[in-house]
């Protein structure tokens, strides 16, 4: 049955009601009273909004949303739990003027992503309060998704499997790599997609050496490996995957490569679980590779968790310091690029859940030749 519109309106309500609420919790955990939110990414997960320019700020005497009048329609039914304001001049003097009505002493903000003249202006304005930057508070609620964030990211992942299966009837021999990527991209527009998630990754023979060589004019040739690294977009949530065909057969060397990511993923796979450091699901597949005697070709972390941005956290490298917890949506990708030869990287998203993980893509992660 399709849901009442009102009903769908008080769910999402709840929902940023709650991310909201977490936000505050987590302002109050780092001693802030005020955080002012410029990333409109993560203005996005704890308003609704889903427009380009706004600023939100958090404090415990209530939250404020400023955008300016392009969207002033848009946000009487997006944005709720609010108090929102239409800037007509500059938005950074409104804040200003909202700050300084109300007594914050430390506030946190985005150093990540404030500009740093934004942050000169907010400083040199509004003298006795501390500015502590309080990068990657939001980050950190949105690495783990709620029930509405997985049934988006799941649609994400359904289209971006329509385009792969589109991308397996047009590789062959003589295929440009663009026209490939193009097929791609259309079929996944045609399959519901607002978007691409990121540009599309064809490369062929000895470019797939390069682990993010874009699609380009060269013609695909017989025995070369192609790797296809793509992903759509849904209601704002991602999905990014990668597959490695052969056209034609893969010689015994080619193959021996592709086995050995394919096992190495299998490894990481099974690594994770709720309370794993991501380092270890990294070291799962690093040290995989470099038995199989090609640890100087994987030159990357094995994963990235997926959302809103294509790469958020956590992050599953070998650096990393996050530890998994259910709820979590990662990528686990480890590749082998070899000069001259060419390259071979497999990635799936699994989301981490009661005491392992589900594979949430679910094409052939065996060698396709095509
Ligand atoms: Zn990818
Ligand atoms: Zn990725």
């Amino acid at each position: 049955m399709r849901p009442h519109k009102g009903r769908l309106e008080i769910e999402n309500n709840n929902i940023t009601a709650k991310r909201l609420g977490h936000a505050a919790g987590a302002l109050k955990g780092k001693g802030l009273d005020g955080l002012l939110l410029s990333d409109i990414k993560n203005i996005r997960y704890v308003s609704g909004f889903t427009g380009s320019s706004a600023y939100a700020l958090i404090t415990g005497a209530g939250s404020f949303f400023l955008t300016d009048q392009r969207y002033a329609t848009q946000i009487k039914s997006e944005v709720r739990g609010f108090t929102k304001t239409i800037v007509y001049k500059k938005a950074l003097d409104a804040i200003l003027g909202l700050i300084s009505g109300l007594k914050i002493k430390r506030l946190g903000f985005e150093g990540a992503n404030l500009s740093f003249d934004s942050y000169k202006k907010i400083k040199d304005a509004i003298a006795g309060i501390r500015l502590v930057s309080a990068s990657g508070a939001i980050e950190g609620l949105r690495a783990t998704k709620d029930d509405g964030e997985l049934v988006l990211i799941q649609k994400a992942i359904e289209i971006a499997e329509a385009g792969f299966r589109e991308i397996e009837l047009c590789i062959g021999r003589g295929v440009v790599e663009r026209d490939a990527a193009i097929e791609r991209e259309f079929a996944m527009r045609r399959a519901g997609a607002e978007d691409k998630a990121f540009e599309t990754i064809v490369a062929s023979g000895q470019r797939g050496a390069m682990p993010h060589g874009s699609a380009t004019g060269k013609r695909i040739k017989k025995g070369e490996l192609v790797v296809v690294d793509a992903g759509a977009r849904f209601s704002g949530y991602n999905s990014d995957m990668t597959r490695t065909y052969c056209c034609g057969r893969a010689d015994r060397e080619r193959k021996k490569v592709f086995d050995a990511v394919l096992s190495a993923q299998q490894r990481a796979i099974e690594k994770v679980r709720s309370g794993v450091g991501a380092k270890e699901v990294d070291r799962a597949a690093r040290d995989h590779i470099r038995k199989a005697g090609y640890g100087k070709y994987f030159c990357h972390g094995t994963g990235h968790g997926v959302g809103l941005d294509v790469h958020e956290r956590p992050s599953i490298g070998p650096a990393s310091d996050d530890v998994l917890e259910d709820g979590m949506v990662i990528t686990i990708e480890p590749g082998i690029y070899i000069p001259g030869l060419g390259g071979v990287r497999i990635e799936d998203m699994v989301m981490v859940d009661g005491g392992g993980c589900v594979v949430l893509t679910k094409s052939t992660r065996e060698m396709t030749c095509l």
